[in-house]
């Protein structure tokens, strides 16, 4: 009772004081302006974004986090010290007790952090009605200020009250509280960041899952190590006349407060190593893995279960290898959430083994000039990264890229085209789009069983469901499926979306050829912006939300953004049908599908649209070499020698990415300066009417061109 009233006094004072009232007000005009957060983001791509309650709501949580943690501290501080500063501390220990006034002044601070958060909810609820007619849902709202907002509150209050029990100096407090708070935003390990999350936008098409149970797990590590952290500030609170040394001793004779402290630190560290959703050394970030020589893949029989309330899937593969008569070790690239239960090599058991650190599994094939392998596994997609995910489970939409290895992957040679067939079951409320053609649906009570086969010159196949909206389109003698979410159906038909795909579909078979697949749709998927742009394999090319559901529709004709942005995504993921999926070059150093596909694209948008806008693109690939020739780790030959591995891989990594965008297109400028533009794009038609169906690597592809046009000993980068 007596706390109580304690507690409610200090409220009281607390809010009769100016600052504390303007921590409130700024912490709610924080949030305010984070409604709008997208369009300050540096990522252009997102700006015009559609408003949805779900990105609003995360930008303001974001905005007031950043500003409440920082207010919020400093009150704390103040607050806690006052009677340090007024000298007044011998009169209230005489009186009270310091522990119980410090406590509740504590919790005063708590209870001015919730009230703070629902001005905030109150106050984003009305910026939402004012900036847009887009219907605004409570409960985003609620998830975005109740998980990141609230926690970062509290614990930038308990954080702070912890320093000030244990060095009982401002200036010290207030140092430390500021590294841990730029720490709390600026780390990349999402789990350290205890101010922001590191998500900037969340999806309308596949919901606030896939990022939120990141969120949700960040705050359950740090209220067990905030906790632990109050705990050791109360060990150390000093009695009177007492230094920290002695007061510590003093308070760990007595009671559960140290074991309780440190009982919750010991769990903060089994929540950190028992991380659920990352798996950081994923082959994702690796390049150039080795591949088997020995053997080749023939075909792949898969059946998978999407168990979208579990958030797992199940797998059975069945391999067919053609190899030397030798035996042969194959790696496959997995992913590390998904658990092998058993494997099969020609009938019977093996065994496979874990290249150590990573998400690979090493067989061995026996001698022979075939070989079958026969693999079952199941579970949970991991994450490589904190954001831009390759692949999630979840009750409203299934993603799963190739690069997320929900088909494990061998790495052997790539010989001839690779027959793929197999299922899909899910449950029946959702659409599944297979890589291939589909074959049949087949309903059986809650689920439904999607047959797919397809003819595919690597084996790299996504796999995605949701409930999707569907047009079909002819473009010439070729299908088109599109899948979108009937949410963005009304910006799609305003923006003539369909009218791009055929528009650019046309221009690539005059340009380029005829459409690659004689016996497969292309299908164009709708998909969440976790994973931002677009995105193509196979048949099978995907959107991130955004490109479909802008908060205006532009008029192509005069909106630079759209044509450089949406339009040029779309182009370039639907030239990859031609090259990447239609002829591949296999990817090595500047020479890959991707500056092909650019180069397609630069060469459909200037003939559509004015030069002053479509030449940005070729000025983008100057710049973008410019960028990597010029860097200091090439000036400078033995920096690259000097750095940390994982920094060297990671800085070559990108050189490579940028390269491969960059270098071959500019080389065929050059080369259209020399032998004309129709030159150049007879020898690539005549390179994609030869090869089709089949993976070029650089020397074939500079051969098949021709010499004159790209030549390979002059022209490498
Ligand atoms: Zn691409």
């Amino acid at each position: 009772m007596n706390g109580i009233r304690l507690l409610s006094n200090e409220f009281r004072l607390l809010s009769r004081s100016a600052f504390a009232r303007l921590v409130v007000v700024l912490t709610a005009g924080f949030a305010v302006l984070g409604t709008r957060a997208v369009e300050y983001s540096n990522d252009l791509q997102f700006h015009g974004m559609g408003r949805t309650s779900l990105t609003m709501s995360l930008g303001a949580a974001q905005y007031g986090a950043m500003a409440g943690a920082a207010l919020f501290a400093m009150l704390t501080l103040l607050v806690l010290s006052r009677d340090r500063r007024q000298q007044s501390g011998a009169i209230i220990e005489a009186a009270t007790g310091h522990g119980p006034v410090t406590a509740a002044r504590a919790g005063a601070l708590l209870v001015l952090g919730l009230v703070t958060t629902l001005v905030c909810l109150v106050a984003a609820l009305v910026a939402h009605h004012v900036q847009t007619t887009a219907s605004c849902e409570v409960l985003p709202y609620l998830f975005s200020l109740g998980w990141i907002l609230l926690p970062a509150l509290w614990f930038a209050t308990l954080l702070a009250a912890t320093l000030d029990l244990v060095f009982e100096n401002l200036d010290i407090s207030f140092l430390s509280f500021g590294t841990m708070y730029f720490l709390g935003f600026t780390t990349p390990n999402y789990l350290l960041r205890w101010v922001q999350t590191g998500a900037s936008v969340s999806s309308d098409f596949g919901g606030i899952e896939p990022m939120g149970r990141l969120v949700i797990y960040n705050r359950l590590f740090w209220l067990c190590l905030v906790a632990g952290a109050v705990l050791i500030g109360f060990w150390c609170r000093r009695r009177p006349g007492f230094t920290l040394p002695a007061s510590l001793a003093r308070n760990a004779g007595r009671g559960l407060v140290p074991i309780a402290a440190l009982l919750l630190l010991a769990m903060a560290a089994w929540v950190y190593r028992h991380e659920p959703y990352l798996f950081p050394a994923d082959s994702a970030f690796q390049r150039n893995l080795p591949r088997t020589q020995q053997a080749w893949l023939e075909t792949v029989e898969c059946h998978a279960r999407l168990r979208p309330e579990a958030k797992t899937l199940a797998v059975d593969a069945h391999y067919t290898f053609g190899k030397d008569k030798v035996p042969a070790q194959v790696e496959f690239i997995t992913n590390a959430g998904l658990r092998i239960d058993t494997l099969k090599i020609n009938g019977a058991d093996a065994a496979w083994s874990y290249v150590p650190h990573t998400d690979r599994v090493t067989i061995s094939l026996p001698p022979g000039n075939r070989a079958e392998v026969e693999c079952r596994y199941q579970g949970h997609i991991l994450y490589p990264a904190p954001g831009g995910f390759p692949g999630y489970i979840t009750d409203r939409s299934v993603y799963l890229l190739e690069n997320s290895h929900w088909l494990f992957e061998p790495l052997v040679q790539a010989r001839g085209p690779i027959q793929v067939s197999g299922s899909v079951t899910a449950p029946a409320h959702l659409t599944v789009v297979t890589p291939g053609r589909l074959e049949s649906v087949t309903q059986d009570g809650q689920t439904r069983t999607w047959r797919f086969a397809a003819t595919c010159p690597q084996l790299a196949l996504g796999l995605f469901a949701a409930e999707y909206a569907r047009e079909t389109l002819k473009v010439g003698p070729a299908t088109v499926e599109f899948f979108f979410s009937p949410r963005h159906e009304s910006y799609i038909r305003a923006a003539k979306i369909t009218n791009h795909i055929r528009d650019m579909l046309g221009f690539y078979r005059q340009f380029i050829g005829s459409f690659p697949f004689d016996d497969m749709p292309l299908k164009i998927v709708e998909t969440s912006v976790y994973k931002p742009g677009g995105h193509a394999s196979l048949n099978v090319v995907t959107l991130a939300e955004y490109l479909l559901n802008r908060k205006e529709v532009p008029d192509p004709n005069t909106h630079p953004g759209f044509i450089l942005r949406d339009l040029k995504i779309l182009a370039h993921e639907l030239a990859h049908e031609w090259w990447g999926s239609g002829v591949a070059i296999d990817e090595s150093g500047a020479w890959s599908s991707e500056g092909l596909a650019e180069y397609v694209t630069y060469r459909y948008l200037a003939s559509r649209y004015p030069l002053a806008i479509a030449d940005a693109i070729p000025r983008g690939w100057q710049g973008s070499i410019a960028q990597r020739k010029y860097a200091y780790y090439r000036k400078d030959p033995e920096a690259l020698a000097r750095m940390k591995p994982a920094l060297r891989e990671k800085l070559l990594t990108g050189q490579a990415k940028g390269d491969a965008y960059s270098v071959l297109p500019v080389r065929l400028l050059k080369a259209e300066e020399r032998v004309g533009k129709e030159v150049v794009r007879d020898r690539l038609a005549e390179v994609f009417r030869q090869h089709r169906g089949k993976t070029l690597d650089r020397q074939d592809f500079a051969a098949a061109i021709g010499p004159g046009v790209i030549d390979l000993e002059k022209e490498q980068p």
